[in-house]
């Protein structure tokens, strides 16, 4: 039976997947007003990663913004501080794929028709390995 991961214990382990540090963010907001769909998101980038910074992980890892996240790279590219919320984004989807679904090995895969694995870990994936 796993056990349950403290809030801080999360959040290291977001920046440490995506290899970014949530205290270098000073809120401009920069990132948030280039964003493509920064108005529907639900927190667009620069509140998700606020919410971090409070300590508040679970409501970013339940919020449907980290799937609309298109990982287009807009927000890194416009930062000051070079914090790439794309990948803090994918490492919150990771997180909440990995607590679902156990490591998979490609050559084995069967896909479940019945169950909708969400099209943004399969655009992340290609963003993360192709090219
Ligand atoms: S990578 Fe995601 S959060 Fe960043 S600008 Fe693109 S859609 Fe918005
Ligand atoms: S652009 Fe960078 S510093 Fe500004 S709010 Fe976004 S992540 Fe933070």
């Amino acid at each position: 039976m796993s056990t349950p991961v403290d809030d801080g214990a999360l959040i290291r382990q977001i920046e440490q997947l995506s290899d970014q540090t949530i205290t270098d963010c000073y809120q401009c907001g920069g990132c948030t007003a280039g964003c493509p769909v920064g108005e529907i998101m639900e927190p667009p980038p620069s509140r998700a990663i606020r919410l971090l910074q409070l300590g508040r992980v679970h409501e970013l890892l339940d919020s449907q913004g980290i799937w609309l996240c298109a990982s287009c790279m807009v927000c890194g590219n416009r930062c000051p501080r070079g914090v790439d919320y794309a990948k803090i984004a994918e490492a919150c989807r990771a997180i909440k794929l990995r607590a679902k679904y156990s490591r998979v090995d490609p050559d084995t895969i069967v896909i479940d028709e019945t169950e909708e694995i969400p099209q943004q870990a399969f655009v992340a994936g290609f963003r993360k390995f192709a090219g």
